[in-house]
């Protein structure tokens, strides 16, 4: 049934398909192509048809026919081509391009494996591979017809051609690069735009067999085998840099092809490439992709003729580049010889970019020529991707305005002296399609009642619903789904992991990548301490909470591996012990992905959102649940000081360091984490059942994370910040505890959240940065 559905919509898909790319051409539209190493799709069949109009006829129909259209919807497996927060913000980013009408694509990666799934095994992160598409995948299309080659290796020679030097590569390793089209369908106008994955396939053609030399063929297969590996699977690291060969050869095998097919068209229709600017503009989704700068420099020269200064004119007003981290781990430096024997021609132009740089440097601004060493795009040997990403583009955006700040007074200072006309913020957003319209149709109804259903194509009409903040007939029903949506969540947790929740509980959510940053270590403490005041005081009065994480660790991350593990002892304990399950919960949810986000957000009633100040540069799990009426606990981090700004103080519960204080600890080097410990008492009670074999005997895991607190000096200030998160949670109890004021503050947050719809994120995009404009779609 499954299939049938499919096969339905995409005849409709592509026929409007078609269309789409036919007013594209011959209206002559700019058009804006999103590279990404990361696309976290999710599944599609509900989006696709509520997009198209026809969700409540497919799933009436459905039921007419005696199926459970949940159940047959729930056969798609999501697409988990993405890590975390990046990658799904690239695929909302596709659905806010598709609907609003603007001619916007991506280009990503066909990987064999997405993210793995995540097991847990008596408490331990176990990862599988995740075989997506071991069933059809149902949206794409094969397009062997539009294969490009892509070539590693080899080695490059110059001749002299009429005065001026040309330069050829040989002896290099030619891989087939095979594009998947898969239709993104805008939101009830016709338009359908495309995201374009490429699979790397070999080729067979250069290899001459002879029977004599029986070993050829297994060298056929080796290469065949070397070949396959470059789209086999994602790299599970998410904001971390790993220097890994085959992870540089991946981002190179999309940056080449996606680049060679978009010039192949821009040529059968446009002669001249000194337009290129005027009709094409590439986004690079972080640093992953910005080979693109040397890769499209080498095009320009090597295979179209044009001199350096034309093809750098050219390249320079077509990249533009987004910052998603000022993480120094996850910052991305690769090693001069790996570029060089992986690339030789990309190898010399980026030390010619990089002599300029330096040059220009030297002569133009000679109050920086110290800071020379630490701007330059190629230094002690490393390739330095961000500093080449921003030499070689016209845009470099933050995601949320503190993380633009912090950029341009502080990580990229010099740069920003240098180019400040090309640093702007765009705030990072999330479809209210996915994440609202369709994971909580209950509430969206409510919405349409009480304000009619213009927020849904204009989402800042949102704001109409705060003189109804008070409304007693909306605060009644606004609390009615929540706790229909909880009674939801209880149900499939009783289901798969036979744990009784109570749906009258707090649902407190903590669900994103396990990081230190992210700091779900300060969540378990205070959920420690609050197992510790039960123990104590057996009849003390609490209002129940239900404690809900969601996270998976890189599988390399051992500090990361080891919270995991700590919740899982911690619940274990927690949810059994007659003094304390009654009031406090504590649920894993295993394998944390797009749709177990869409089951938990419409229950929560809290969203942790407690990174160390500083660190996380927006998030977009505080917006989906914002969206959804949840009230935030957070620092004043990332787009948590904007949400903080739009609903007031108190409609958020705001607490500890703020990044100005963090950064002045930091250059101060003045933070005594074990002071911390050692003055608060509920502190050390905690952190003692670490070490004295209170939840198991055999604890080194706990031991490790003891250790990092106190001899590595607490990196992320959990210790420091305690305190105040404890006080922020006590406040969040009162005031639940007044369901009238809660429901009231949960309502101003949801009519500020259309702000945060990636439909004006992708508007600001396109007016600032791309130049771009809707098609209507005749
Ligand atoms: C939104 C989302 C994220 C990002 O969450 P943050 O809280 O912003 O880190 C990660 N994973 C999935 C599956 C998501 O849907």
């Amino acid at each position: 049934m499954f299939q049938s559905i499919c096969l339905m919509m995409r005849e409709s898909i592509h026929t409007n398909w078609h269309k789409t790319q036919e007013v594209y051409r011959d209206s002559e539209s700019k058009q804006v192509y999103y590279f990404s190493m990361e696309f976290l799709l999710g599944r599609m069949v509900e989006t696709n048809l509520l997009n198209m109009g026809l969700l409540s006829l497919y799933s009436e129909t459905l039921e007419s026919l005696g199926f459970d259209p949940e159940e047959v919807f729930h056969e798609e497996h999501d697409a988990g081509l993405g890590n975390g927060g990046l990658g799904r913000l690239a695929a909302c980013f596709l659905d806010s391009l598709a609907s609003l009408q603007l001619p916007g694509h991506g280009m990503g990666i066909r990987y064999k494996y997405g993210l793995f799934q995540q097991k847990v095994v008596n408490g331990y992160q176990v990862e599988l591979p995740d075989y997506w598409l071991k069933d059809e995948y149902m949206w794409e299309t094969k397009r062997s017809d539009k294969t490009i080659e892509v070539r590693f290796g080899g080695t490059v020679e110059t001749s002299n051609e009429n005065g001026s030097l040309k330069f050829h590569h040989h002896d290099y390793e030619r891989v087939l690069a095979i594009p998947y089209d898969v239709p993104i369908v805008g939101y009830q106008n016709e338009t359908v735009n495309t995201l374009r994955l490429w699979s790397a396939e070999s080729t067979s053609n250069h290899f001459h067999f002879h029977s004599s030399r029986g070993h050829d063929y297994y060298h056929y297969l080796d290469y065949k085998r070397s070949v396959e590996k470059i789209s086999e699977f994602l790299y599970p690291d998410d904001s971390y840099y790993e220097g890994k060969i085959l992870r540089l050869k991946q981002q190179y095998f999309l940056v080449s092809a996606g680049l060679q097919s978009i010039l192949q068209r821009f040529k059968k229709q446009f002669k001249e490439l000194k337009c290129l600017p005027n009709h094409i503009v590439v986004q690079i989704n972080d640093t992953h992709p910005s080979l693109i700068v040397p890769e499209l420099m080498r095009l320009l020269i090597d295979e179209e003729g044009l001199d350096w200064d034309e093809a750098w004119d050219i390249t320079q007003r077509t990249v533009a580049y987004t910052n998603h981290t000022t993480l120094s781990e996850a910052l991305e430096k690769w090693p001069e010889d790996m570029i060089q024997s992986l690339f030789p021609r990309l190898y010399l132009i980026i030390k010619e970019i990089n002599e300029r740089f330096c040059q220009m440097l030297w002569f133009d601004y000679p109050e920086l020529r110290d800071k020379i060493p630490e701007m330059a795009i190629l230094s002690y040997n490393q390739i330095h991707m961000a500093h080449l990403a921003m030499v070689g583009s016209f845009s470099i955006n933050g995601v949320a305005k503190l993380h633009t700040d912090i950029l341009k007074n502080r990580v990229m200072k010099p740069f920003y002296t240098v180019f400040p006309k090309r640093f702007n913020n765009k705030t990072n957003g999330i479809t209210h399609r996915r994440w609202l319209l369709n994971c909580n149709p209950e509430l969206a109804t409510v919405l349409s009642d009480t304000i009619g259903p213009n927020w849904i194509k204009e989402p800042h009409r949102l704001a109409s619903l705060l003189p109804f903040a008070d409304d007693a007939g909306l605060q009644e029903s606004i609390a009615k789904v929540k706790h229909e949506n909880k009674k939801r969540l209880a149900h499939y947790i009783k289901k798969h992991y036979d744990i009784t929740i109570d749906d009258k509980s707090i649902v407190d959510v903590h669900i994103k990548r396990l990081h230190g940053y992210k700091r779900q270590l300060l969540n378990l403490f205070h959920i420690i301490h609050l197992y510790q005041l039960c123990l104590e005081q057996p009849t003390i009065e609490m209002t129940p909470r239900t404690f809900i994480f969601g996270a998976k660790a890189a599988p390399g991350y051992l500090f990361a591996k080891h919270v995991i593990k700590l919740i899982n002892t911690v619940a274990e304990k927690v949810n059994h012990h007659p003094h304390v399950r009654d009031k406090v919960k504590v649920i894993f949810l295993e394998n944390y992905q797009v749709s177990l986000a869409e089951r938990i957000i419409p229950a929560a009633d809290v969203s942790e959102q407690i990174s160390t100040a500083s660190k996380e540069a927006s998030g977009t799990g505080n917006m989906k649940l914002m969206m959804n009426g949840a009230l935030t606990i957070g620092t004043l981090d990332g787009a948590n000081v904007e949400i903080s700004e739009l609903v007031g103080p108190n409609n958020i519960f705001t607490f500890g360091l703020t990044s100005e204080e963090v950064f002045a600890y930091q250059q101060r080097g003045d933070y005594r984490a074990r002071d911390y410990y050692n003055n608060d008492r509920r502190l050390k009670s905690v952190m003692d059942l670490l070490v004295n074999q209170h939840f198991t005997n055999d604890d080194v895991e706990f031991k490790d994370i003891f250790y990092s607190l106190l001899s590595n000096n607490d990196e992320y200030f959990v210790l420091k910040d305690f305190d105040s998160y404890v006080h922020a949670h006590k406040l969040i109890e009162q005031s639940y505890h007044n369901q009238h004021e809660w429901l009231q503050k949960s309502i101003i947050n949801i009519a500020h959240s259309g702000t945060f719809s990636s439909d004006r994120t992708i508007q600001e995009y396109a007016k600032d940065i791309w130049e771009i404009e809707p098609k209507k779609q005749s």
